[in-house]
């Protein structure tokens, strides 16, 4: 057995995991066992993303079948393949919008991939002084270049230099966005990046009347509404893209993770005519040069169309919205405890337990502490900053609510070694 570990883990303090990683071995359905067969839930949905449970046989047939026929293919130029059409038809029936869609890797690349449109769009139609792209504080838009500058969460931003041409506005409050608009001029602003239900960064639904309020400001102003929707879609909040609940019609959609229910790695954006047209109109116009090696990859794809399949079928994207209140009610008692100041959720089957300010003042990594202990007690859940979150597979029930917020409970009650011992 080694003694220390090759593998860097994304986002991970490698001082002390280089000795101690915690090595998963199968999962099915709600459940993951680690290679010593030890049995937890998987709260967090792997990171948000296990829709339909884990161990569909249904995704796995359809993989195969799809690596025995053509297991990759580049997508550049005018190649393509089944299943990418396929499933860009699928995408597009569901849209809330009419859209094309363009197909990359996972949840950064799609921002990136948005963000680098927005500019090009406005830069096409003559406007090139459309360049601001606006984000949130508490936001996470993934880690690539685009990503890293627009989101909320300022730890992600520290020591990597100067980051793009973004500004960040607070997530609760459209007064303020208006401010900026005004103070930035809104003839330079190029797109606004909303999440529908802010996720990593602490589970934050939208005050009443926000996502609409922002939407028409994009429509008065002209600037692009992007919604990321790489949480908040494939049945997160009970819809496709999750946008649908407030009626709006975003410029593009960037989509990833539930997609392919995390079974095999894609992501992508749905764009809508109007940002499309240009690029779309005629032989010889301008081309949109971007893409990646793994732009509409076939074996992808087809996972996603088994992934869909299976979401209808089995009722699973209604089931985000009709669990969203009883994920809540479950977890709500812990919003008593002396370590708890809130616990949030009600819009999607996702919820967060949100630390006090002196728990996290005595104890800075009080989070991810608790996120440990609850693991010990057989309960995944996702340690972010200041809270902890949850997001089950829409295949969870409410027993298994119940179970989460035992085994957070059961993580809060061993804190007072850690929180007043750190005091
Ligand atoms: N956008 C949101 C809202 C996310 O939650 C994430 C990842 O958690 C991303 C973008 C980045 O996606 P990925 O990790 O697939 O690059």
């Amino acid at each position: 057995m080694r003694s220390e570990t090759s593998f860097w883990h994304p986002y991970a303090d490698m001082g002390s995991v280089r000795r101690s990683e915690h090595v998963m071995a199968r999962a099915e359905d709600v459940w993951v066992w680690d290679t010593d067969g030890n049995r937890y839930l998987d709260a967090t949905a792997g990171l948000w993303y296990v829709n339909v449970g884990h161990g569909r046989p249904e995704i796995r047939a359809a993989v195969a079948a799809q690596m025995e026929r053509l297991e990759a293919c580049s997508a550049f130029f005018d190649l393509a393949n089944p299943p990418a059409l396929e499933l860009a038809e699928a995408l597009a029936e569901r849209a809330p919008m009419p859209a094309k869609v363009f197909f990359g890797s996972g949840g950064s690349d799609g921002i990136e991939t948005a963000a680098k449109l927005a500019r090009r769009y406005w830069w096409e139609i003559d406007q090139p002084t459309r360049t601001v792209l606006v984000g949130r504080t508490a936001a996470y838009h993934g880690t690539h270049g685009f990503g890293t500058a627009l989101g909320g969460i300022p730890s992600n931003q520290e020591g990597f230099g100067p980051l793009n041409d973004t500004i960040r506005v607070r997530h609760d409050s459209l007064q303020e966005m208006e401010q900026a608009f005004a103070r930035i001029g809104p003839e330079r602003v190029a797109a606004v990046f909303i999440e529908p239900v802010i996720g990593a960064g602490g589970v934050y639904p939208p005050a009443p009347g926000y996502i609409e309020g922002v939407a028409d400001l994009c429509r008065r102003t002209g600037a692009l509404l992007i919604i990321d929707a790489v949480i908040c879609a494939f049945g997160r909040l009970g819809t496709w893209f999750g946008v649908e609940r407030w009626g709006i019609e975003p410029d593009m959609i960037v989509f990833a993770k539930g997609v392919t229910s995390g079974y095999l790695p894609l992501g992508g954006v749905m764009i809508s005519e109007r940002i499309a047209e240009p690029f779309w109109r005629e032989p010889g116009g301008p081309i949109f040069r971007h893409g990646s090696t793994y732009s509409g990859h076939p074996t992808c794809c087809a996972a996603a169309l088994a992934n869909i399949e299976i979401l209808e079928r089995d009722g699973l994207l209604e089931r985000g919205r009709e669990n969203e209140q009883a994920l809540l009610d479950a977890l709500a008692p812990l919003a008593a405890h002396e370590f708890v100041s809130e616990v949030r959720g009600g819009v999607g089957t996702m919820a967060a337990v949100q630390l006090t300010g002196e728990a996290c003042e005595r104890q800075p990594r009080v989070a991810a502490v608790l996120a440990l202990a609850a693991r010990a007690a057989g309960i995944f859940v996702r340690p972010g900053g200041t809270a902890v979150a949850v997001s089950p597979p829409l295949t969870a029930t409410p027993e298994h609510f119940a179970m989460i917020a035992d085994g957070i409970e059961y993580g809060l009650s061993t804190l007072y070694e850690d929180v007043l011992l750190a005091a």
